[in-house]
């Protein structure tokens, strides 16, 4: 499903369903905590393979993003050191469908009955079981089943009890993508929509210059708000949010001159990604294992224009050009530092069309 800029209404400040309202705020955000993030919000940096975790406190408890499925153990140890227990979180909230998001669901809901909230644009096909779901297949991500117990909108609100969180719809990374924003501290959970220092992932090949026109809408409707702090699924906080919000739209300019450059980016990413789940990869089956995926297809064919058998060795050449990846003992691993995940580290089911149906209980 392709998304238009113009499927997304203009972001406003103000004008909250619950009624809250800016002049109540007793000081100016800049008075509340003058650096970093507001103490109603913990954030946790993580490396890859997982997303950043980001706790939200009020009188309830929400957790955005539950990691990847390799990392469980180490994210309930990123909770558990921030002095949160499970049972605190009243509920855990999804910025997209991403196995990196997400992948720590069926944890968290079959061990501790939490509830989950996600994109209504990406939960349908996550409970239908829909083979497409989570871009899981495309992207050769596993993913452990879940469910999604609430479906989110653009407008509607993350209730903390005492403050509550606006929902975005912000597409481009991802069709459904959500951040988050609190108009009382001014502070921007952005999800996936923009880095501190990088530029989000963007699917070219499928969704050719659109996609990346859709992406700098996204960025171009943050501008319209008010953001003194901001932090995302990867990377640093974002201390001075405008300056990386205009970083992230050059870059979309300069993708919009070149395609080709946006889908050298998009490809590399996603091998890298799959290197440290792999980890590593065989130089012997790397020509077998990349034929058999369907975004390298898609890249080859939609952006490159060329049989999917003459892009392995120059996305391997580039691969290792670039810096993104390097060979040892025959085999290729990204050079981004990463967990690497235990052995046997897929206790589900991974492909959402072999997940049970039926509901929350059978996830
Ligand atoms: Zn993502």
């Amino acid at each position: 499903m392709r998304f238009r800029s113009s499927d997304v209404a203009p972001l406003r400040a103000g004008n909250f369903p619950i009624g809250y309202n800016l002049a109540l705020s007793a000081a100016s955000p800049l008075e509340l905590f003058p650096m970093g993030p507001p103490p109603w919000l913990h954030w946790i940096e993580r490396r890859l393979p997982s997303a950043n975790l980001v706790v939200l406190r009020g009188r309830r408890c929400v957790l955005i993003d539950t990691g990847c499925s390799s990392d469980v153990d180490d994210t309930l140890g990123h909770l558990r050191t921030a002095g949160i227990e499970p049972a605190d979180i009243d509920l855990v909230v999804n910025s997209h469908h991403h196995s990196d998001h997400v992948g720590g669901n069926r944890f968290f809901q079959s061990q501790f009955g939490l509830p989950i909230a996600a994109s209504a644009i990406e939960a349908d096909a996550i409970n239908r079981r829909d083979p497409d779901a989570c871009d899981a297949v495309y992207l050769d991500q596993p993913i452990e089943p879940y469910w999604v117990d609430e479906l989110l909108h653009h407008d509607d609100t993350i209730d903390l009890g005492d403050r509550a969180l606006r929902v975005l719809h912000l597409p481009g990374h991802s069709p459904g993508n959500l951040a988050f924003y609190d108009p009382m501290d001014e502070v921007l959970v952005a999800g996936d929509v923009v880095h501190a220092t990088d530029v989000a992932w963007v699917d070219v090949a499928r969704g050719g210059r659109q996609a990346l026109e859709t992406a700098r809408a996204s960025v171009e409707r943050l501008c319209t708000l008010p953001v003194r702090w901001a932090c995302s699924g990867h990377g640093p906080p974002m201390d001075e949010p405008a300056k990386a919000f205009d970083a992230a739209i050059r870059r979309y300019d300069q993708w919009l001159g070149d395609v080709k450059r946006a889908a050298w980016h998009g490809c590399k990413r996603i091998l890298a990604f799959r290197l440290m789940l792999l980890p590593g990869l065989p130089r012997a089956q790397a020509a077998e294992y990349l034929l058999d995926c369907p975004w390298f297809a898609a890249y080859s064919q939609e952006v490159f224009g060329v049989a999917p058998q003459e892009f392995v060795a120059p996305l391997l050449e580039e691969m290792v050009r670039s810096k993104a990846a390097y060979w040892e003992n025959d085999r290729l691993y990204a050079t981004t530092p990463f967990r690497k995940p235990a052995d046997g580290w897929m206790r589900g089911i991974p492909w959402p069309a072999d997940w049970p149906a039926g509901g929350r209980t059978s996830a």
